[in-house]
């Protein structure tokens, strides 16, 4: 049985074969991160202990999440890892950035009462043939139940750039989720697909029938099939080979290497493949990602956002406690 796949998998190949060889195939683990993508694995994770609180009917103020913000920011920071590319950008813009995002999403859900959360970061695992040979896999950021009763597949954007709507309509990550999701829950269920582009402040709606499910469905099979089959993994280069962990190994970029240097050097890592920042942060977003205006959104009443409860009454999620069920 072949590799498991996912939507940041298949992505990876479409937007450069090589990234995905060194990626995928020779399972080169690497040594740093993409600023864009730190910030948004903090905005991920604060908005995840949001709902989890939230779920206990245990609210905190938006000063609080800001300050858990901050505090994530400060555990997970390492500046031999972390790397800002854009040029003149501070790590300050970026900190910053992170805590609008933070702020904004809060105060435009404020009181967060839209629906019931089924899930959180929660893992999908799912074949698209009756064999079992086309595995996909996923990681979803938050899964509801709408009052109307659709079940929302939530996922959070912290770049800069929103798609068009009709890019949306026809995106592959979250529809390839909901042909996981209706597996377990049923296929008769009633769907939406929701993008919050935090940054902008703006939210993105999309649904699907039937008939583009099964599109979806036999287009991703050929592109897996295709993934298969490659003899070879060329360069491609982008505006994104900026943000390319393999740029310093990448035989498109030997030229600028000092004489000597050697293309395919870097120190190999184990063989666990590295985390799929995808989930967090898409590769197309990094190059657009910028400091947003304040979401012009009325406060939530002061005595709610100073109303965090106690420490004793907020316990923290355990670690290995993200994959909350349905
Ligand atoms: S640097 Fe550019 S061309 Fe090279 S592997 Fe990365 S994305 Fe591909």
């Amino acid at each position: 049985m072949g590799p498991i796949f996912s939507h940041s998998r298949i992505s990876s190949f479409e937007n450069c074969p090589k990234q995905f060889e060194f990626r995928y195939v020779q399972k080169i683990e690497s040594e740093s991160e993409s600023v864009e993508a730190f910030v948004g694995k903090r905005v991920h994770e604060v908005l995840e202990r949001l709902y989890e609180f939230a779920g206990r009917g245990q609210l905190p103020g938006v000063e609080k999440v800001v300050d858990r913000y901050h505090k994530l920011w400060e555990e997970a920071y390492d500046a031999q890892r972390v790397r800002i590319v854009r040029e003149g950008a501070t790590l300050g813009f970026y900190r910053s950035l992170g805590e609008r995002c933070v702020r904004g999403y809060y105060l435009r859900h404020y009181p967060f009462d839209d629906g019931e959360t089924l899930g959180l970061e929660k893992r999908v695992l799912f074949p698209l043939d009756d064999a079992g040979e086309y595995r996909m896999q996923g990681i979803i950021d938050r899964i509801s139940r709408a009052r109307d009763g659709a079940i929302e597949v939530h996922d959070y954007k912290t770049g800069a750039r929103v798609p068009t709507q009709r890019a949306l309509d026809e995106d592959r990550q979250l529809a390839l989720y909901q042909i996981g999701l209706a597996r377990e829950l049923g296929l008769d269920r009633p769907f939406r697909l929701v993008w919050h582009y935090v940054a902008k402040d703006v939210t993105r709606i999309s649904t699907r029938t039937p008939e583009a499910l099964e599109a979806l469905r036999r287009t991703t099979i050929a592109r897996i099939d295709e993934i298969r089959s490659a003899a070879a993994y060329p360069p491609r280069k982008s505006a994104l080979c900026g943000w390319c962990e393999y740029r310093a190994i990448c035989p498109a970029f030997e030229a600028e290497r000092p004489a000597g240097a050697v293309a395919g050097a870097a120190p190999r890592g184990s063989a666990t493949a590295p985390v799929e920042t995808a989930a967090i942060l898409d590769t197309a977003e990094t190059a657009s990602i910028a400091m947003p205006e304040m979401p012009a959104v009325p406060a939530p009443p002061a005595a709610v956002v100073d109303a965090d409860p106690t420490p004793a009454a907020r316990p923290e999620p355990a670690d290995g406690d993200q994959l909350r069920l349905l």
